[in-house]
């Protein structure tokens, strides 16, 4: 079925503009296609379904994935949990491969581990995913043999499911924090009085950790029918029929048993009361208000239903334009707040408008929404706000069209997983296009605002409010929402009343400025320029990308040159500029000046650098170097009001900060490795009334002040005819102060104030808990030689890679207690130097059932010990080697990161110092 794909070539497809592309003549009745866009599409005779697309992004790769319609919802009382041990017996072992092939096989494709890894469970549906290389022989072959093997031959012993317990326990106990205790409640109301509510995929831990294996088993063989799966594959194969040909081959010959008969799904509740939830939790990350209205999930069949979901789209972001500028205002009644459509479960989804406030706000921040929401059904939109909603959605639909012949074959696998689990139509980029344009300009306000009408509290609203301490009851919420409808029934709210927005980001036309010097470097295709204000401009033509110009501007010179006396203001610059608006506007008026155009710069304060980023559409290159002049030339302003409402997001943070319990033990981590220095030091809300916000803005101002200190490098799809007046107008322009500000050269950078300790050190830190849960860090000082410094980074990426293959193998397979370790290497806090030896460290990271943290511990030291005094084996080499090449090979992809450009060589080295600090922690209830 290839006749979907367009048959143009990649020249044509390029002129082929979204400008130009026709609108369609709308008929509402008319059915979207149900083929999915550009796939072949079938099912073999014993029921699979497959979906195979040749994609060539990225190169000699392939995105596979087995879909099963088999999820928790699906388990009885006595199985809560069973589809999820399923999925991780899948790794564990099948008639035909064992643990230790599964693992080769995954390390050979560069994948991470297993189970949770390359597969997850949720309530409808379990998927498992491999993503593989397919420029050796036989590896495609393998992969989609082992799709089959999980399709209807994995091996559920009793000894396989005693090896995978204590893993799920694990994965069960990380989720019992406060986060995932509130997710658990609100899932909990939402659903209540269905079968959902009682079926986390994780389920209960009495059958994670009693289950007997028949209960896997039958499960497995009762719902795992081929006519319930597909399997997706979607990569740069030489053509379809060949790789449909392989899964008739590996699938083919399997005959399921008949499906079980299913009865109607589980029963949804829909009501017209509004349901209430006031959660309290001691450990929770702030004060938030979340309303849900409940509705069925049903996917667009049709141009009206397209149209409906559009408006809802379009709705969804002027009302979520009217939050932000709220969340602006002088004593804002909430911090954030904003609408958006959630999958709850495949049959139900919500409308759900969440924010978060201050501590004991939640009142204010309800009586917000809800009048918003009134505002919205008693005086519409205005037109003027659906213009600048549907311009921003037309440019993001745009740049996605601009890319669809880039697309990569991860998105493609998705959209097939879409159509075949949800029914969702696969329409091709060019037809939705189309539907966008012709729908979008037709949009009246009064159509969108009438959307308003689908979030009445009487549509299966649910109201949940989550605390610390309790402030408000169900009856408050009660009184609060009568009020406000008898506001709205009375007539008595007001419009809203709009910003006025300057048409130009700027105001005054900049002097252009001259080149000084120009080189160009022709081997690698780059045009190097010195500007008459000194700013140092690099930059280079590309096409990996069509819709895309990505630059970098950076100066030496960070917190690390502050005395302790400025470094608290100091160090929240960023947050305090960001919230008052870094380029001479608000945020607010800024996000309207910008509405249709995808131009965005964020700035960035370092230890060691300042830099300013941008990512923007060719198209509006020349409003994002304006952001940039606009950076260097204004000052941050703040007023008083300003002020007072960054300084009470922050608090709030760091109260929050206070009540998690793993604060207590990353800030003695941080303690132990780097001293009692200012630098490192979390800031307590005590510390607040000494910030001063004033000096915070100048020191932010001073940060991109002086241009002669800036290099910046711009690539992308360029206008080569463009790209130098503009260079010259905008980042030429920016005049150069009288005296330099912060010029520092690489080698005159003072370090961060740190006093590593001198012998290993190893301690356990407690914190109370609601339920016990341990975090273990353990940490290896090493030091890398300037002469070989780039041999050696690549050294200490292998032995990472090495030390977390090998405690993965201790702790996961041989010991069964964790679920997961992280090994990764970090010199973060090391001054940048071209001469210098670089110091940084080694993490080893897990999280264990707080009894046997210390045996754990043990462990991984003996591991590392054992590798230090032996070295890897030839096996253990080869394998990182593998590991490290297939990693090496997708971050080369063009469109991947453009400033990869190391070549991997060497063999990895032993020559890691023993210097190592040993930390361990444990945190438990007490
Ligand atoms: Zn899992």
């Amino acid at each position: 079925m290839d006749a979907h794909l367009p048959k143009e070539t990649k020249e044509l497809a390029k002129k082929h503009r979204f400008k130009s592309l026709k609108r369609v003549d709308l008929v509402p009745d008319q059915l979207l296609d149900p083929t999915p866009f550009g796939a072949q599409y079938g099912s073999l005779e014993n029921g699979l379904t497959y979906y195979v697309r040749c994609n060539p992004k990225p190169q000699m790769r392939a995105a596979l994935a087995l879909a099963v319609k088999v999820g928790s919802i699906f388990e009885e009382e006595n199985e809560r949990g069973i589809a999820h041990i399923v999925e991780h017996l899948a790794f564990s072992a099948t008639k035909k491969y064992t643990n230790h092939d599964i693992v080769k096989f995954l390390e050979s494709i560069g994948a991470e581990f297993g189970a949770c890894g390359n597969a997850y469970t949720s309530f409808d549906e379990t998927v498992y995913e491999l993503f593989v290389p397919i420029d050796k022989p036989g590896i495609l072959s393998e992969a989609i043999s082992i799709l089959s093997e999980f399709s209807s031959e994995i091996r559920i012993s009793e000894e396989d499911l005693d090896k995978e317990r204590g893993a799920v326990l694990e994965e069960y106990r990380q989720g019992r924090d406060a986060s995932g205790r509130l997710s658990e409640e609100t899932f909990a109301s939402i659903m209540k009085g269905s079968k959902y509510a009682n079926r986390l995929p994780i389920g209960l831990e009495k059958v994670i950790r009693s289950a007997p294996a028949k209960i896997p088993k039958q499960f497995y063989e009762k719902w795992y029918n081929l006519q319930s799966m597909a399997v997706i594959a979607v990569g740069d194969f030489p053509n379809t029929e060949s790789v449909v040909e392989l899964i008739a081959q590996k699938f083919g010959h399997i005959i399921s048993p008949e499906p079980p008969i299913i009865s109607p799904g589980p029963k949804i509740p829909f009501h017209g009361e509004t349901r209430f939830s006031c959660l309290v939790e001691p450990e929770a990350s702030g004060t938030t208000v979340e309303i849900n209205w409940k509705m069925l999930n049903d996917e667009p069949k049709t141009v009206r239903d397209y149209k409906d979901w559009l408006i809802g789209v379009v709705f969804r972001s002027a009302l979520n334009r009217r939050f932000t500028k709220i969340s602006r205002r002088k004593n804002p009644p909430f911090f954030v707040c904003s609408a958006a459509e959630v999958e709850l479960v495949r049959p139900v989804k919500a409308i759900q408008i969440s924010s978060s406030c201050k501590e004991k706000s939640i009142l204010e921040a309800l009586t917000s929404v809800l009048t918003e929401l009134a505002r919205v059904r008693s005086h519409d939109f205005s037109e003027r706000e659906i213009s600048i909603a549907c311009a921003n959605i037309m440019a993001e639909m745009e740049s996605a069209y601009l890319e669809r012949e880039k697309m990569q074959s991860s998105t493609w696998r998705y959209q097939y997983l879409q159509h075949f689990l949800r029914d969702e139509a696969v329409l091709g980029l060019e037809f939705e296009a189309q539907l966008f344009k012709s729908i979008l300009p037709q949009l009246s306000a009064s159509e969108v605002s009438r959307y308003s009408e689908k979030l009445r509290m009487s549509e299966s609203s649910v109201i949940i409010i989550t605390e610390p301490r309790a402030t408000v009851t169900e009856k408050d919420l009660k009184d609060l929402l009568s009020e406000t409808n008898s506001l709205e029934e009375k007539g008595k709210i007001s419009p809203w009343e709009d910003d006025i927005i300057p048409e130009e980001v700027v105001q005054v036309k900049p002097n252009p400025g001259k080149v000084s010097e120009e080189s160009e470097y022709q081997d690698i295709g780059v045009t190097e320029l010195v500007l008459s204000n000194g700013m140092k401009v690099c930059y280079k033509c590309t096409e990996f990308k069509n819709d895309q110009v990505i630059f970098k501007g950076y100066s030496y010179g960070g917190y690390s040159e502050l005395s302790e006396s400025d470094f608290l203001s100091c160090i929240l610059s960023s947050s305090i500029t960001g919230e008052i608006g870094q380029f001479g506007y608000k945020p607010t008026v800024l996000e309207d000046m910008l509405a249709g155009k995808r131009a965005g710069v964020y700035t960035e304060l370092g230890a060691y650098t300042r830099s300013f980023i941008g990512d923007c559409s060719p198209s509006d290159l020349e409003t994002a170097l304006q952001l940039v002049y606009q950076l260097f030339v204004t000052c941050v302003e703040p007023d008083e009001d300003d002020i007072k409402r960054v300084i009470h997001i922050v608090e709030e943070l760091i109260r929050a900060d206070e009540r998690d319990p793993y604060s207590v033990f990353t800030n003695r981590v941080t303690r132990i490795k780097y001293g009692n220095s200012y630098f490192y030091k979390s800031p307590l809300v005590n510390d607040l009334p000494k910030v001063d916000p004033k000096k915070a803005c100048e020191y932010f101002d001073c940060s991109f002040k002086d241009p002669s200190t800036f290099t910046v490098v711009i690539i992308g799809n360029l206008d080569p005819a463009m790209i130098q007046p503009l260079i010259l107008e905008y980042l030429g322009g920016i005049p150069k102060p009288s005296e330099p500000v912060f010029h520092l050269k690489l080698d005159d950078l003072k370090g961060l104030p740190s006093t590593p300790p001198v012998n290993v050190v190893r301690e356990i830190v407690r914190s109370p808990m609601v339920e016990a849960q341990c975090s273990v860090h353990i940490s290896l000082n090493i030091k890398l030689c300037s002469e070989t410094l780039l041999e050696e980074m690549w050294f200490a990426t292998f032995l990472s890679q090495l030390l977390q293959t090998k405690m993965t193998q201790a702790l996961r397979f041989k010991h069964g207690e964790i679920y997961s370790v992280s090994v990764d290497s970090n010199f973060g806090y090391s001054k940048p130097s071209k001469t210098a030896d670089l110091e940084g460290e080694i993490t080893i990271e897990f999280s264990c059932d707080p009894i046997v943290s210390s045996a754990l511990v043990d462990i991984a030291l003996d591991e590392t010990l054992h590798l230090q005094e032996h070295g890897p084996s030839e096996e253990d080499v080869s394998t990182v080697l593998e590991i490290e090449q297939r990693d090496h090979e997708n971050e080369l992809q063009p469109e991947e990161d453009l400033s990869q450009d190391f070549d991997k060589s060497g063999l990895l080295s032993s020559c890691f110092r023993v210097n190592y600090t040993a930390l361990s922690s444990r945190a438990s209830s007490e």
